[in-house]
């Protein structure tokens, strides 16, 4: 058996079986070492779930939450090889005596205390087929979740198998988890030696809040590495086939937050720039904006889509224009989360899935 430094012990235990005893939450790190290093792991969670039995070709014994007097070492972990003498009030007893009688290396562990590190990962639109191959990796490795309802969250019990999952979910208007909250979160649980994964809707820095989450991770001295994701901003729009650029119809797109009101200014430097308009969080400033585009010179012909939940099953786009978008988007009852997308190229949209938009407006597509 080799060990060498890094964050996690590296183990070559190849034909090795081994038993890990201790807490799902205490032995995750310990099992996912040892199953990286060949070995074949058996798990029992509880004291009163020993068995002789579970002995059976086991070369190695590990005590993940006994108690430990030895280390730490490089990962912070802490190992004491059992010399042969039992821990008084030690639940696990029974288990390290029938070792002893069958001449079976026991040693304990306790989780680390250091060498917690934070991942961020953009998750996408929402769907498990739109995360990366290196966020999926990530979350593997996670060991507690930090989540929201925009990212794939359904199935994260598949892909992060064994971490804490937490959601922080915010819904529009309500905040169950302040940011600071969700920071602080992050940073006492990278602490208790965990790798936390911030996994968030998009990409982390398009309106993300990823950027202060690095920042604040890095004024702690926590190690962080961000993962990108593919942002609603370009991929909900293409979900109703609407391109954001388009050969000599759009040759610029503008992502804009439509959290806050734009500034008189910035419309008209908008409406001067030309090119596609993509608003995330826009449908409480629908009309302010629509409102401001026409006072800043766009005509109120200028074609709009309303795209709803991209890449759910209740994906809906609702298609309009400048000057009918408020109405339109009132009647059809529009709600977050929903792309805005305004300019030319909405008139390739491909999505007719919404018979209300049929009623408010004639298709504007050609083909
Ligand atoms: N970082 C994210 C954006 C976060 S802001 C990204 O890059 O995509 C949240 C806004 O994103 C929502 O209000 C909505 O405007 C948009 N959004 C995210 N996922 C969406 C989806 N599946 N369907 C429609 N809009 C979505």
């Amino acid at each position: 058996m080799t060990t060498s430094a890094g964050t996690e012990l590296t183990l070559d235990c190849a034909g090795l079986t081994v038993l890990i005893a201790g807490t799902t939450a205490a032995a995750r790190r310990t099992v996912r070492r040892y199953s990286a290093g060949g070995a074949t792991v058996r798990r029992i969670a509880a004291p009163e779930q020993f068995h002789p039995r579970l002995l059976d070709a086991v070369s190695l014994a590990v005590v993940v939450d006994g108690p430990s007097t030895d280390g730490p070492f490089t990962d912070g972990t802490l190992i004491r090889h059992d010399d042969g003498g039992s821990v008084s009030g030690d639940s696990w007893a029974p288990l390290r005596e029938a070792c002893r009688e069958r001449r079976i290396l026991t040693s304990s562990e306790e989780p680390a205390a250091v060498g917690g590190r934070v991942t961020l990962i953009g998750g996408g639109p929402g769907v498990e087929d739109l995360l990366t191959v290196r966020a999926k990796q990530a979350l593997r490795e996670a060991d507690v979740v930090l989540y929201d309802r925009l990212g794939p969250y359904r199935t994260l019990a598949q892909l992060a198998p064994g971490a804490e999952l937490i959601d922080v979910g915010k819904t529009p208007g309500h905040h169950p988890v302040s940011q600071t909250d969700i920071e602080k979160l992050m940073v006492a649980k990278a602490r208790e030696g965990h790798h936390v994964v911030r996994l968030k809707g998009g990409d982390p820095f398009v309106f993300g809040r990823g950027g202060e989450e690095v920042n604040t991770c890095t004024a702690e001295g926590i190690p962080v590495t961000t993962v990108p994701g593919i942002s609603s901003s370009i991929a909900v729009p293409a979900a109703a086939g609407i391109p954001v650029t388009y050969r000599g119809v759009a040759h610029a797109f503008t992502v804009i937050s439509g959290h806050q009101p734009l500034t008189e200014q910035e419309l008209e430097a908008l409406a001067k720039l030309g090119g596609t308009i993509v608003v995330l969080m826009g449908i409480g400033t629908l009309p302010q904006l629509t409102s401001g585009l026409r006072r800043a010179g766009l005509a109120s012909t200028v074609p709009v889509a309303i795209v709803e939940k991209g890449y759910s099953p209740e994906q809906r786009t609702t298609v309009t224009n400048l000057g009918e978008a408020v109405t339109a988007a009132g009647l059809a009852r529009c709600t977050s989360p929903a792309v805005v997308v305004i300019g030319e190229v909405v008139r390739q949209h491909r999505d007719f899935s919404s018979t209300l938009e049929q009623v408010l407006t004639p298709p504007m597509v050609a083909s």
